[in-house]
């Protein structure tokens, strides 16, 4: 793989930009947000209620449009996509993992699951039965057949992240997917996400304003009022040459090189 394929699996954001509303009601939520996130490590994206971060990874994950701003995903301009694009775009390659969990409350944990590999095309019995996989890849064999309702709250959440990640999706973005659930329960959570979610060519950023759930990150990314405020590595996974993010690393065009640098 050369490194402009590796630049390519990443995400750039350049100056992005999104206000809501207009006139007096307009609320500025990202105010020009600078930042690259790499493939193969686990981001976390922290900050206070209401500094943007479910904006960003909402833009990430192409279910909302920036104002304004240049930004690249997986080698998409997205953009400048169309909603038919961003639609298959989204279908193909983004796994988001929500706060509530929005399981079909009809469907069976396995058929829940399933969902990602039918929109994509697949029958409904191959797609069962790969979903009866993941489930026991999260601890669930025995609940397949169970509806969400019938399950906990950290059960659920673990069928969510089976669902996420079914179609092995080339982004997964995962909003405070432990704050819906008990402490000891969201430790679970993280280290399954840990455990299964980071791959080689995977972009994982999961939105979290748990400080418990910090030493599960690779980096931590830090939003107050709609821009980035600090950027750095976790504390338990620094090592000596990646201790701190630098500035112009976030700000600067990406050089290949540097990403190539950084994962050596
Ligand atoms: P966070 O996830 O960090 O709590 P959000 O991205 O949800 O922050 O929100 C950022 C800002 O944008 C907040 O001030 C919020 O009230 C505002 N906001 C979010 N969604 C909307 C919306 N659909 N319409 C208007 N304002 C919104
Ligand atoms: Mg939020």
């Amino acid at each position: 793989m050369n490194a402009i394929n590796l630049l390519r699996q990443g995400v750039t954001c350049r100056n992005l930009i999104k206000d809501y509303g207009s006139g007096s009601a307009m609320v500025h939520a990202l105010r020009g947000v600078n930042i690259d996130i790499n493939p193969g490590e686990l981001t976390l994206l922290v900050g206070p209620s209401g500094c943007g971060k479910t904006t960003l990874i909402s833009i990430l994950a192409a279910t909302l449009d920036p104002t304004s701003g240049e930004l690249s995903v997986l080698g998409m301009d997205l953009p400048h996509l169309t909603k038919f694009q961003k639609a298959a775009f989204r279908a193909r390659n983004v796994g988001f993992v929500f706060q509530q969990f929005n399981l079909l409350p009809a469907l069976t944990a396995a058929e829940n699951v399933a969902v990602p590999l039918v929109i994509n095309g697949s029958a409904k019995c191959p797609a069962v039965a790969r979903a009866m996989e993941m489930l026991a890849a999260v601890g669930l064999a025995d609940r397949c057949h169970s509806l969400p309702a019938q399950l906990s709250g950290g059960q659920q959440q673990r069928v969510a992240i089976a669902r996420a990640m079914i179609h092995e999706p080339r982004l997964l973005v995962c909003d405070e997917p432990t704050s819906s659930i008990d402490a000891k329960t969201g430790q679970t959570i993280m280290e399954l996400i840990r455990k299964e979610a980071v791959k080689p060519d995977r972009v994982a950023v999961i939105v979290t304003h748990d400080a418990r759930v910090y030493d599960f990150g690779d980096r931590i990314i830090t939003l107050e009022d709609g821009v980035v405020a600090n950027d750095r590595r976790a504390p338990a996974r620094a090592t000596s040459s990646n201790a701190i993010v630098e500035p112009s690393a976030v700000l600067a065009p990406v050089s290949p090189l540097a990403i190539v640098a950084g994962r050596s």
